[in-house]
């Protein structure tokens, strides 16, 4: 009973997760939690991990270990209750081009259980702030880079998670456009939401309430962007996070 009641306070909790690709550990024992209303931005280079643990949080497959609980309900135990309460930005853009942003948003709402004037209500509010209003019936296609990245987070939000992932959800768009996206997501925070954020610019990370650093499956650092600065004795975050690192890509060499 203690252990639910101290497990349902936070919006998502990840305890030592562990997943491998064959000989390939892609994460190797990862544990970290986002509480109601906090931005967390995980930050790590190309290869870290990041895409694998968002696999893992989205139910797209299970770990090899360890345990995600979204609002305190199992991933694994109780999926369907944990899936609902999540909101997702995957990498890739996820609309169907052809159909109105209305309708990409109905089709989603329904999928969720939510139809009819409730669902009209809640496109129309989640629209509204995205400054989407009027764009309600144009064709995705029709829209730029940035505003399908709005569309994506107005769709999930039309059903109120409690937990909002983003997955290097600012790929492709212009600074002014990625600068928008981020300014929207930060203000989510507070209805409360529970927002990590995975992105491999350290500039992104700058407004978190809370870094945590992943590399080679690991989590190498946590704290609030000014922590991370002082503790590395170096003057800005990025410097920070290009100590801990070694900065850029790691090439794809054997499993290590
Ligand atoms: P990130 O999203 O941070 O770039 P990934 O989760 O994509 O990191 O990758 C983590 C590690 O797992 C990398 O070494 C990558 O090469 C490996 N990896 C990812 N997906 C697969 C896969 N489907 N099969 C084999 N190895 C994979």
């Amino acid at each position: 009973m203690h252990e639910q009641a101290i497990a349902t306070e936070w919006s998502l909790q990840v305890e030592d997760v562990r997943k491998s690709y064959g000989e390939r550990e892609a994460l190797k024992g990862v544990s970290l939690a986002v509480a109601p209303g906090e931005f967390v931005a995980l930050l790590g280079p190309n290869g870290a991990g990041k895409s694998t643990l968002f696999q893992l949080l989205t139910g797209l497959f299970n770990a090899d270990g360890g345990v995600v609980r979204v609002c305190g309900h199992d991933m694994r135990r109780e999926p369907v209750r944990a899936l609902g309460r999540i909101g997702v930005v995957f990498q890739q853009m996820t609309l169907d081009l052809d159909l109105s942003v209305e309708a990409n948003l109905v089709f989603h709402a329904r999928l969720h259980g939510i139809a009819g004037r409730e669902s009209k209500a809640r496109i129309a509010d989640a629209l509204q702030r995205l400054g989407l209003t009027e764009r309600a019936r144009d064709r995705v296609r029709e829209l730029s880079g940035g505003n399908r990245r709005k569309v994506e987070l107005a769709r999930a939000l039309v059903h109120r998670p409690s937990v909002l992932l983003m997955d290097e959800a600012t790929v492709g768009l212009d600074p002014a456009s990625r600068r928008q996206l981020l300014d929207e997501v930060l203000a989510l925070r507070e209805s409360e939401v529970g927002i990590l954020w995975a992105s491999h610019l350290v500039d992104e990370a700058e407004a978190a309430d809370r870094v945590i650093v992943l590399h080679r499956g690991k989590i190498l650092a946590e704290g609030t962007p000014q922590g991370l600065v002082a503790a590395s004795a170096t003057t800005s975050l990025a410097e920070a996070f290009l100590q801990m690192t070694g900065g850029g890509e790691r090439s794809p060499g054997p499993p290590q």
